[in-house]
């Protein structure tokens, strides 16, 4: 029986199977990286007993993208462990400001994550560009490698041992089967970005969402084949209505995916959702747009 959360991948590459999955690289027996932090509330308690269980204090972080999820306890572990905190420029810039915060959490106002999402404003000690490169950390080289479209500057990092944890890039065949409605920020970039981590070779992959794998280009697939499909759903839905405001597509989506949220956060992702595939399927020319009488219409 497992009984711990503590999976050994590589090398000194390890990972922690949380709500979601946490690359640690140890840089010796006391000082460790992790690659994301995940949920504040969640994953909190378990990551600090995790690293207590090792005896191990949190030297840096270094950041795949800067969604709930995944950056939960930067801020933490900046201030309790004095860790350094390393970020993509365009993901550092969103975390530190509300009024940023809002490019990825549109339609939310900054008075609104303030209120919902404290935790997460951090000021990045380190940033990193949009270019693949290498980054050094204690002597230890990661390879970063920029993923972009999930979120504006969402990128893969390559530990010491070769080991890539994707991120959000690809997601297991649960989560796919979960997911009502992709968080993805700029589908196209995304498709790019997927198809460029479908030609990557490593010994092993790590994914958020979730769990190791040891080949990737099969999953990757899949998960460009279930993007399209959504997308051609969205589409035939648009195109049985007619022409529709944004506020009538997001009514159609929420009925047609069954939600049922109360919640705050969860409707503000689901908007944000329909608004960046709204975008794609314009771009893509499956659906267009007009601004009619002060109103922008959709049709099919
Ligand atoms: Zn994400």
């Amino acid at each position: 029986m497992k009984n711990s959360v503590w999976t050994h991948i590589l090398g000194n590459t390890w990972c922690l199977e949380l709500h979601v999955t946490i690359p640690v690289f140890f840089l010796n027996s006391r000082e460790v990286v992790l690659l994301d932090t995940g949920y504040a509330d969640l994953d909190r308690p378990a990551l600090l007993a995790a690293l207590q269980e090792k005896n191990v204090t949190v030297r840096a972080v270094l950041g795949s993208h800067s969604h709930n999820d995944h950056n939960g306890s930067h801020a933490y572990f900046q201030k309790h462990h004095g860790a350094e905190i390393i970020l993509q420029e365009t993901e550092a810039a969103i975390v530190s400001d509300f009024p940023l915060m809002t490019a990825a959490y549109a339609p939310a106002t900054a008075e609104e994550l303030r209120r919902e999402l404290p935790h997460l404003l951090l000021h990045a000690d380190r940033t990193f560009s949009a270019e693949p490169q290498t980054l050094e950390i204690e002597g230890a080289a990661f390879r970063l490698i920029p993923l972009p479209g999930h979120t504006p500057g969402h990128t893969g990092i390559v530990t010491p041992d070769d080991v890539l944890y994707v991120g959000d890039a690809a997601v297991d065949e649960e989560t796919l089967q979960k997911a009502k409605l992709p968080s993805t920020w700029n589908w196209m970039q995304d498709f790019q970005s997927k198809k460029t981590l479908r030609g990557l070779r490593h010994p092993a992959y790590i994914l958020a969402h979730r769990g190791v794998r040891t080949e990737i280009a099969e999953l990757v697939d899949r998960n460009i084949q279930d993007k399209l499909r959504r997308a051609d759903e969205i589409a035939d839905w648009l195109r049985e209505q007619g022409p529709m405001t944004q506020n009538g597509v997001e009514c159609l989506l929420w009925n047609k995916l069954g939600l049922h949220s109360q919640r705050f956060f969860p409707q503000v992702i689901f908007r944000r959702n329909v608004q960046c595939a709204l975008e794609y399927l314009v771009r893509s020319g499956a659906v267009r747009w007009e601004f009619r009488n002060g109103t922008q219409y959709y049709s099919a």
